[in-house]
């Protein structure tokens, strides 16, 4: 199945909470979760109630659509998750955390998840002086990721970096918003991660 291309506001109300993905909107009273706090469709004011399973499966599907990713990677990196020693749910989260489009988002140099993705898939980003236009690249501690010189002059960056201060500063990034890069210092812990997802039934729905 390919990427969701409708209305994204659609898809906070479904998970009745703020996912952020439309960028500046999502601060403002015209968000869709503030304006209707129930779900979309003819029977979004009914009450629902979900099984265990269709519980696990809504966190699964929210946080997929956080981080914008697709059902076939996003198991990727379950795996990847459970094969590593430590704590699946927390290291879940802390792979998706440091995909390039989430990490461009959190230095402020996007604003939001998805227009990340798009300015890293035209190619405007590079790490440690290398272009990169894969969303999904993975960064490390100690990374350097900027806006391509020849990219800075963009009208799309001035307005980025204007209206930036919609983000809170996250402590595991440093950025220069008048140079457009930032640094990767380390991965954040569980609860520096703010996405409102409850990992653990993320697990148990894999584990079934
Ligand atoms: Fe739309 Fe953003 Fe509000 Fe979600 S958080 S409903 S994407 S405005």
């Amino acid at each position: 199945m390919g990427r969701y291309t409708g209305a994204v506001c659609r898809l906070c109300r479904r998970e009745k909470d703020k996912l952020y993905l439309k960028g500046d909107r999502c601060y403002s009273d015209k968000c869709a979760v503030v304006r209707h706090g129930y779900a979309p469709g003819e029977h979004g004011q009914a009450r629902q109630k979900f099984s265990e399973y269709g519980q696990q499966l809504r966190e699964k599907q929210k946080a997929r659509r956080i981080y914008g990713v697709m059902e076939r990677q996003f198991r990727k990196y379950f795996k990847e998750a459970d094969r590593r020693k430590g704590v699946t749910g927390e290291l879940l989260l802390q792979l998706l955390e440091t995909r390039l489009d989430n990490t461009v988002f959190r230095l402020g140099l996007a604003r939001s998840r998805n227009e990340a993705r798009q300015l890293i898939n035209h190619g405007h980003f590079e790490v440690n002086g290398r272009k990169v236009d894969i969303a999904s690249y993975l960064v490390k501690p100690g990374d350097q990721i900027a806006v391509r010189d020849n990219r800075k002059k963009k009208a799309v960056f001035k307005e980025i970096v204007e209206t930036r201060s919609q983000q809170e500063p996250v402590d595991w990034l440093e950025v220069d918003h008048e140079k457009l890069q930032g640094h990767f210092l380390r991965v954040p812990q569980r609860d520096e991660i703010d996405v409102p997802v409850t990992e653990h039934l993320i697990v148990e729905l894999y584990s079934r």
